[in-house]
Order: structure tokens, then sequence, then C-alpha cells
């Protein structure tokens, strides 16, 4: 058995070529990246191991399992990437990058046995601070500022972080560009163009590091973007490591520039899983008042519905702007605390490119987007715009055609669709339902079926409307609270009462936030 000293892991690596049957680049690699560890005494992995390790990077590279450095791998490994390891955690060179520099009097020393997991690290405060060491001189310094403030604004976006720069230390994210051996010392050096193109440190470091090598560009189609790969190296500061999802941010390997860049889902969720939503800020709604308050548009209006006694709501959602919408027809309203505060609008000014008569729409509080079902057709917005692809067929979905409504249920979190007396359990991820169609009434007892409309309210409780009516649903029971159902129009549209606290808001535990 090979033994390996402190420090020597290219030779290690080179003499293991001999062992198994693998390209020692190739092996470098998968050691760099942390797909191959080292035992204890630091020995080389095993010609088997290295095969497993082959298939689970092939496995994360999204490219044929063979085990094998082929063609398709070989290719893989030459593309600009990341230089944080993608698997974090079991050996030499898989440490995470952050602790290579904790301790650069002994890299390697005591953290050989350590397990470290991106999912436990995060900042501990929200408001943090950036500062540019120095700039690339690829770019005006305006152009580099713009890129990185526009990266920190797409996590700042889904979040309730904070980012400001600051012009002297100390500062929780330091930027540097660089060139080969730099600041962190040899072991994690910069490679010359191409390969490795930027770095980053896991909380509560955090600070970022670029190829000075790389042609770094903003807003063309030639040299390294800028934006994406900051975007990218600030999701690590934050505590994010890579995401085998093709496409999304968190991908190790160099995706390209992207024009009007939005933050892909699998992003939005990992970085809300460690820091949550963004904080909604949203003041006091003052009381109506008839005689000042707006009488020429809005009372009238609300009187009308108020006094419609065969109104039907279609659906209602918490929109990706923590608002409260309520739709009918080609119209909506928007909902405060005492009733309606906006309305009606046309659906299509707030959703461009909505279909008129929609089944059901929800908004997920997790990737911000909104659904709208029509027919074998559905469409996705984000923050109010339609996303390209969209509006697509519900073929190979499993949606079903014209779906009564669709809510994200306070319980689990997760997206359903409901159609008759039939649930169907959504995956946002996949983009496609799980599992085959149930009964609603065996999980939402006590709520009448079909429904017109569902939603989950900022308390974080699931209300399900039919008729005039709403059922609010108590989750840790599993049924309906008790004195519900109750009159929509009341607590909801503020009908009858200007001044009286809606029905909705008592027991509800909400507080304004
Ligand atoms: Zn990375």
């Amino acid at each position: 058995m090979l033994k390996c000293l402190i420090l020597t892991a290219t030779l290690c690596a080179i003499a293991s070529a001999a062992d198994s049957t693998i390209d020692q680049d190739a092996y470098n690699y998968l050691h760099q990246f942390g797909w191959v560890g080292e035992g204890p005494d630091g020995s080389q992995a095993e010609p088997a191991a290295v095969k497993e390790a082959i298939k689970a990077f092939q496995r994360f590279a999204g490219i044929k399992e063979t085990g094998k450095i082929d063609k398709r791998t070989e290719r893989m490994m030459e593309k600009p990437r990341c230089g944080v390891p993608d698997v974090l955690g079991s050996g030499l060179m898989d440490m995470p990058i952050a602790e290579l520099k904790l301790n650069t009097s002994n890299p390697y020393g005591n953290n050989r046995a350590r397990r470290y997991t991106a999912d436990g690290t995060k900042w501990t405060k929200n408001d943090l601070t950036y500062y540019y060491n120095n700039y690339t001189p690829d770019l005006s310094g305006v152009a580099q500022k713009d890129a990185l403030r526009r990266a920190f604004d797409l996590w700042a976006g889904v979040t309730p972080l904070t980012f400001t720069e600051v012009s002297s230390l100390p500062a929780d994210i330091i930027i540097e560009f660089a060139s080969g051996t730099h600041s962190d010392g040899p072991w994690a050096a910069f490679d010359g163009q191409g390969g490795t193109l930027a770095h980053a440190y896991f909380p509560q470091n955090g600070d970022a590091h670029f190829d000075e090598d790389e042609d770094w560009t903003v807003g063309v189609d030639r040299g390294i973007n800028l934006f994406i790969v900051a975007a990218h190296e600030f999701g690590h500061s934050l505590g994010l490591g890579h995401s085998s999802v093709q496409g999304a941010l968190m991908y190790p390997w160099y995706q390209g520039y992207v024009a009007d860049y939005q933050l892909p889902n699998d992003d939005i969720n990992g970085i809300q899983y460690l820091y949550g939503m963004p904080r909604v800020t949203r003041p006091p709604e003052p009381k109506p008042d008839p005689k000042t308050d707006g009488p020429a548009n809005e009372k009238p209006t609300k009187n009308t519905l108020c006094k419609d006694s065969e109104f039907v709501i279609d659906d209602m959602i918490r929109g990706p702007d923590g608002k409260t919408y309520m739709f009918m027809g080609r119209y909506y309203y928007e909902i405060d605390d005492v009733g309606i505060k906006v309305g009606p609008k046309k659906i299509s000014k707030l959703f461009p490119g909505v279909p008129s008569n929609f089944n059901a729409v929800v908004t997920s509080p997790w990737s911000k987007r909104t659904y709208f079902f029509k027919g074998d057709r559905y469409w996705r917005f984000y923050n109010f715009q339609l996303e390209s692809g969209y509006p697509k067929k519900t073929t190979d979905t499993g949606i079903p055609k014209g779906p009564n409504a669709a809510f994200v249920w306070g319980g689990n979190g997760q997206m359903y669709i409901v159609k008759g007396n039939k649930y169907y359990n959504f995956n946002e991820q996949e983009q496609k339902v799980i599992g085959a169609p149930k009964k609603f009434k065996a999980y939402w007892k006590g709520v009448p079926t079909p429904i017109d409309g569902a939603f989950q309210w900022r308390n974080g409780k699931t209300y399900f409307f039919k008729g005039r009516k709403y059922w609010r649903f108590n989750d840790s029971a599993r049924k309906v609270d008790k004195d519900y159902p109750k009159k929509t129009k009341t607590a909801w549209f503020g009908c009858g009462s200007s001044d009286a606290i809606p029905s909705r808001l008592q027991q509800a535990g909400a507080k304004q936030e």
C-alpha cells in the first residue's frame, strides 16, 4: 500500500495512476474536487473505490455512469468550473476551502477526519458587508462593481439578507482578483486561463477569489461572465455547496452568459433553507374612513360586490409580493387586513400574458413562481412576468385538465392541485405530479368538494373557498377549525362593517407585519 506524505497530493496521484488504470490528470481532478479521499494513514484509494468515485462523479455531472474515464467524462473534466470541491468532508482535499484557509500554518493537519457540511454553515447575522481588495483590469470599475452588486442582489431578493459595500476593513466578504498562487497559499493556487475560474469560502469567512488569468466580461457572449461566476461564488460565501441540478446556479460548471438572468428554483430552495424568506415589510393598514377614503373608486365597486349574492371567487393567492389577491372572472381584487383594498382591476394588467377564465392559480412561497392552469395548459410567472417557454402543455406532467384549485399547504409546504374529489401532489423541482391522485376528503377532512379555490395566507394556514363561504384548516388536528365555514364577504371583502375586525383575524393569531 502506497504511503503518502502531507502536501504531496500530486506525487501520490501520479504514483496511484500506476496502481489503478486511470490517467493521473483524471485522478488529480477527482481528488481535487473531493470524489476520492484517502485512508487515515494517507493511503490512496483502491481501484474499486476509484471506479465508484468515477460513477458518483458521472451521476453528479449528469452523464452516463460507466465507471471509466471515457470521452464524455474527459470532456466534463476539461470544462471551466468553480474551484470549490463538489464533495465536502471526507478526506485530504475534500475539505472546504474555508478550512484550508483557516489552517494556513498546517493546512492538512488535523482536519482530515473532520466532517463538514455546507448545509449547517450559515452566517449568524443577516446584514453583511463586502470589500474590494483589488479590481480586475479587464473591466471598468463601474462595470465590475455593477456586476457584483447584481450578483449580491440575486441572493438578497429571495432572503432577508442585505449586502453593503464598505471602503475599509473589516468586512464579511473580501473580494480579490489574483493569478496562480495567491493569498490562500499553494494548495489553492489558480491555474491560468480556463479550468478553475474562482473559489470562495464558506461562512464565517465568505471571501471570494477570482482567477485574474480569465478574460472577465459583462453583458457579452465571450470570455467569462463575471456576474454569473460571482453569483455562484457568493452562494458559497453564504453557505451553499455544489448542486448536481443542471441549470442551477450552484452547478459547479460554468454555464455561460445568460441575458436577464433569474435565480433558479434549486438555488432559491437552498438559500431559503438556510436563511428563510425575505422580510415582508407591510405598514399597518389604516382602517378605511368612509368620509375620506377614496369614495370615487373603491367604495362603489366594493359595494357592488357586497350586494352581489351570486358571486363565486375563482381562486386566491398570496402573491410573490406578499399581498393577498382574489380572482374573479377577468378581474382581481387586492385584499388587506380589513377587506378589499384595490380593485376590481384586470388580471392581465397584473400578470401580462395570463389566459382569460383560467381554472386555478397558485403562488409558491419558496420559488416565487405563480402558476395559472387552464384546460390542458399551464402558465408560469416569476414576479408577475411570464417565463419564456410558457404556456406549456400539461401532457406528461400529470396535472389534471381544468383543475378546480391549487394551493401550497401550510402543513408541509408542498403544492397540491385539486380536481373534483381528487388531489394531486405537484413537485415544483421536477415540474411533475408525484404519485397517484388521492381522495381529497381523506386528507382535508370537513372541506366540501369540489372547492372553488384555496390558498395559504400569511399566517401559514390554509383557507378553502366554496360558494360564498370559506373554511380554515387546522394542520395539526387535520380537520377544519371549529366555527367554520364562515362568510367570505364579511371576513375577506370587508362587507357589512368597515371597522369590525374581520373574523379571519380573530383566532388566526395573525399579526401586522
Ligand atoms: Zn462553486
